[in-house]
C-alpha cells in the first residue's frame, strides 16, 4: 500500500537551478551509482530522500522492473500514474496485476476534467489537432501538480530509448519541475530489461506480445513493425516524440 500525500502541504516550487550544494551532490551521487545496480540506485534514492520520493510509472516495461524492485526496498513509497483518460484497458488492468502481485497499488492521478468534460470543452478531442496541448492539460499539468508534493521523483527512462533521452543522467536536477530525478535503468538496454523481467517473472502489459514497443494513450500509439525505431509508434505520422515529461524546456 502506498502513502497518500494528500495532507502534505504542496512545496514551494524550487523551480530553476538548485542550491549549489545539492548541485555537487547530485553530480557526485551519479557519478557513484553509474556502476551500481537499479536496486542499489533506487535504495539509495529511498534513503536519502525516504517519502519525499515518488515514482511515475506509464507501466511500461521499465517500470514495472523498478515496481519490482520498489516493492522489496520501499513499498510505502508513493508511485502514481498520469491517468489521462485516454490509456489502452490492458495498461490500466495491469495496475491491477502489480497491485495483486506485489500488494503496491499505484495511485491514478488525473487531470481536472473528465474526456468527455475536456473533449465537450474543445469541440472534439484535442489529440488529432493540437497533441501539445492534450499532453499539457492531461499529463503536463498533472505531474507538475504532483512533483510540487515531492523532492524527488524516479523514472523508467533509458539513455537509449531517443536522443532527447541520451545524456540522462542516473541522478540530476529536473528544472523543468524544480526536483531530483533518479533513473535507475538509464544505463540499461532493452534487451537487458527484457532479460530480467522475463527471468524475474515480473508482470508486464500484453500489448508487447501483440507489437506494441512504447505504450501511452492508446489514441497516439500504434504497433511498430520489426527494425522500427522503439518510439515509432508514438504520435506516428507527426514530428512529435515525447509528451514533454523527459525533455527540458
Ligand atoms: Fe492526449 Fe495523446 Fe498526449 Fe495522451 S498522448 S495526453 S491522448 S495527445
Amino acid at each position: 500500500m502506498t502513502v497518500a500525500p494528500a495532507e502534505r502541504a504542496p512545496r514551494e516550487a524550487a523551480a530553476g537551478e538548485p542550491a549549489p550544494a545539492l548541485r555537487i551532490e547530485l553530480a557526485e551521487a551519479s557519478r557513484r551509482l553509474e556502476s551500481a545496480s537499479p536496486a542499489e540506485i533506487i535504495a539509495w534514492a529511498v534513503e536519502r530522500f525516504g517519502d519525499r520520493l515518488t515514482m511515475a510509472t506509464a507501466f511500461g516495461p521499465e517500470g514495472c522492473l523498478i515496481l519490482h524492485w520498489l516493492a522489496a526496498i520501499a513499498p510505502r513509497t508513493y508511485v502514481f500514474n498520469l491517468e489521462t483518460g485516454y490509456q489502452f484497458p490492458e495498461t490500466l488492468a495491469l495496475r491491477d496485476r502489480i497491485a495483486a502481485r506485489y500488494g503496491l497499488e499505484v495511485a491514478l492521478e488525473r487531470p481536472e476534467t473528465t474526456v468527455a468534460e475536456y473533449e465537450r470543452q474543445h469541440g472534439g478531442p484535442l489529440y488529432r489537432t493540437a497533441a501539445d496541448r492534450c499532453c499539457g492539460d492531461r499529463k503536463l499539468a498533472v505531474i507538475r501538480r504532483v512533483l510540487g508534493r515531492f523532492e524527488a521523483w524516479m523514472s523508467g527512462i533509458r539513455r537509449d530509448q531517443s536522443p532527447d533521452r541520451a545524456a540522462s543522467p542516473i541522478v540530476g536536477w529536473d528544472g523543468k519541475f524544480g526536483v531530483v530525478k533518479i533513473s535507475p535503468l538509464a544505463n540499461w538496454t532493452k534487451a537487458r530489461v527484457w532479460e530480467t523481467i522475463v527471468r524475474e517473472d515480473v508482470p508486464y502489459n500484453p500489448l508487447h506480445d501483440k507489437g506494441y514497443v512504447s505504450i501511452g494513450c492508446a489514441p497516439c500509439t500504434r504497433a511498430v513493425s520489426d527494425g522500427e525505431d522503439e518510439r515509432a509508434g508514438r504520435w506516428s505520422g507527426t514530428a512529435k516524440t515525447e509528451c514533454g515529461l523527459h525533455s527540458q524546456g
